[in-house]
């Protein structure tokens, strides 16, 4: 594989991230992505290479996030495979044509849109589901008909370094490829013009990708994060609510998930009996001693160890400790850890958490939550646990977020119906199943005439009759119309 002996002996930079562009610009120009057949044969070619080389995923992910084997397939390999199955069923008619309504304006045409592939296409990928993250949209630039190039993260460097190994084994290299490395080689990428940039990860690289995108007036689309918050009722069923909260923060890589809740809003009142559910269903989950539980990812790296640490470690918010707190720092692991009412200055409560800690903060009405939510900035996801269904209503109408989902947490991002992405803070653009194609795609507008039915009124010299016409015509006033018609051809 090129780009993993390039990155490895510290080559990859400028030159050889325009030698890449160009080979690719020279197979997109040749017109092959464009069929039908070639993105079929890729999509079956990514479908292969998740079957045959399963284990070998498994094992990489767990190297990297001692990621639970049953999480592996549920949340990365299983999502590939099914993505890459709604893809391959759905994509010819994804690929049609979508015939649309004339106007009288044009009269007599026909009118459709046309989606066509952008051209050669750029995928930076983020290190806390590296297979989902990095393969899915990979499918939607191919099934869209791109060449595309694949820079996964380094700090997931086994799941990196098998995408380096594998990846253009089972699909044409021409078009598909694979480029290792970190800041240096994502900025050679960065310099080169492409026709899409879709990146997946943190705010402030987003920028830098932002920026490096507008010189050549590339569109981007930006998956980033934020805090997500979770509001919790008080007329719920508990124990399923506590399964599933306990389970989308620290049942989902430890809390290292885009779309974990970030923190919890419930009643004074509520909060005891609450953080009671929350504590049993955690032992039953990870037993008494979650160190040591097999079902639990890690931390990823020592800086995101500290990270957290330093989240935890601010005097004012260290008090607030209410479950858990034990770190190992040799092994990587921080338990499963909830706080009480963390002050609204601290930085657990303003910035991203993305790990295993989960501020409870408490409000005297529920309907409170909507002013702390909507202090900051718009979430990836927004949950809300209630069986109240105008708090529900309310819940939908108030509070702006890339995504929502009531009594549950993550699921919504497993109904490829819906489209995943964020807003403002949070990201721009979305994908998953036909929005995949959609973020890859140019929706062209074509219109097509004979030669027939071709209308004086339109061409000068203008006269007073035409002018009826026309006006009448832009009004849609097809009565004048006619009359203006009757008057023109009367003389
Ligand atoms: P990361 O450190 O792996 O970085 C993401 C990518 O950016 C990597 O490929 C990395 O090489 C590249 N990169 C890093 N610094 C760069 C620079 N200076 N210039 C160019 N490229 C650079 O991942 P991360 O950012 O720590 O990921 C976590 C963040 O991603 C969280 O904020 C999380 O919420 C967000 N996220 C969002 C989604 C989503 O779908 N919306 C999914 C997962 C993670």
């Amino acid at each position: 594989m090129a780009g993993e002996k390039e990155h490895k002996k510290g080559r990859f930079d400028n030159d050889a991230a325009a030698s890449l562009v160009k080979e690719l610009r020279k197979t997109f120009a040749s017109g092959k992505t464009k069929s039908y057949e070639w993105r079929v044969a890729q999509l079956k070619g990514i479908a292969k290479l998740v079957s045959e080389k399963e284990n070998e995923l498994v094992e990489a992910l767990y190297k990297d996030l001692s990621k639970p084997e049953t999480e592996a397939h549920v949340t990365e390999i299983s999502m590939i495979k099914s993505a890459c199955t709604h893809a391959l069923k759905d994509l010819k008619q994804w690929m049609k044509p979508e015939k649309v309504k004339s106007s009288i304006l044009t009269f007599p045409s026909s009118a459709e849109i046309v989606s066509e592939p952008l051209g050669v296409v750029l995928v930076i990928s983020p290190w806390n589901y590296p297979l989902l993250l990095s393969i899915d949209p990979v499918i939607g630039a191919i099934a869209a008909g791109n060449a595309v190039v694949l820079k996964p993260s380094e700090v997931a460097p086994a799941t990196s370094s098998f995408f380096a190994k594998y990846v253009e084994e089972y699909v044409d290299r021409s078009a598909i490829r694979v480029v290792e490395g970190a800041v240096d080689e994502t900025t050679a990428l960065l310099e080169q013009k492409w026709d899409k940039i879709f990146y997946t990860g943190n705010g402030k690289v987003a920028r830098v990708i932002m920026a490096a995108a507008a010189k050549n007036l590339t569109p981007v689309v930006l998956e980033l994060g934020g805090k997500c918050p979770l509001v919790v009722d008080s007329n719920i069923n508990l124990k399923v609510a506590a399964r599933r909260i306990v389970a989308g923060k620290w049942g989902s890589n430890s809390g290292q998930t885009c779309v974990s809740p970030d923190y919890i809003i419930t009643t004074k009142t509520f909060a005891p009996t609450l953080i009671d559910a929350l504590k049993d269903t955690l032992e039953n989950f990870f037993g008494k001693d979650p160190l040591q539980s097999k079902d639990m990812s890690r931390i990823v790296n020592s800086n995101h160890f500290a990270r957290l640490s330093n989240l935890l470690d601010e005097d004012k918010v260290s008090s607030k400790i209410i479950h858990g707190g034990q770190r190992d720092e040799k092994r990587l692991y921080i338990a499963p850890t909830m706080l009480l009412d963390a002050p609204q200055d601290s930085k657990i409560m303003n910035e991203e958490i993305f790990g295993p800690l989960l501020p409870i903060i408490t409000v005297d009405k529920l309907e409170n939550s909507f002013d702390v939510i909507n202090s900051k900035s718009k979430p990836l996801a927004a949950y809300l646990f209630s069986n109240d269904k105008k708090l529900e209503e309310e819940f939908v109408g108030k509070i702006s977020a890339g995504g929502m989902l009531i009594n549950d947490t993550i699921l919504h991002l497993a109904n490829p119906s819906l489209p995943f992405g964020g807003v403002g803070e949070s990201g721009t653009g979305s994908y998953h199943g036909k929005f995949s194609f959609e973020a890859f795609s140019h929706k062209k507008a074509v219109l097509h005439r004979s030669f027939g039915g071709d209308a004086p009124a339109r061409y000068p010299p203008y006269t007073p009759g035409k002018q009826r016409l026309v006006k009448a015509m832009l009004e849609g006033d097809m009565f004048g119309v006619i009359c203006a018609l009757i008057r023109l051809v009367r003389g």
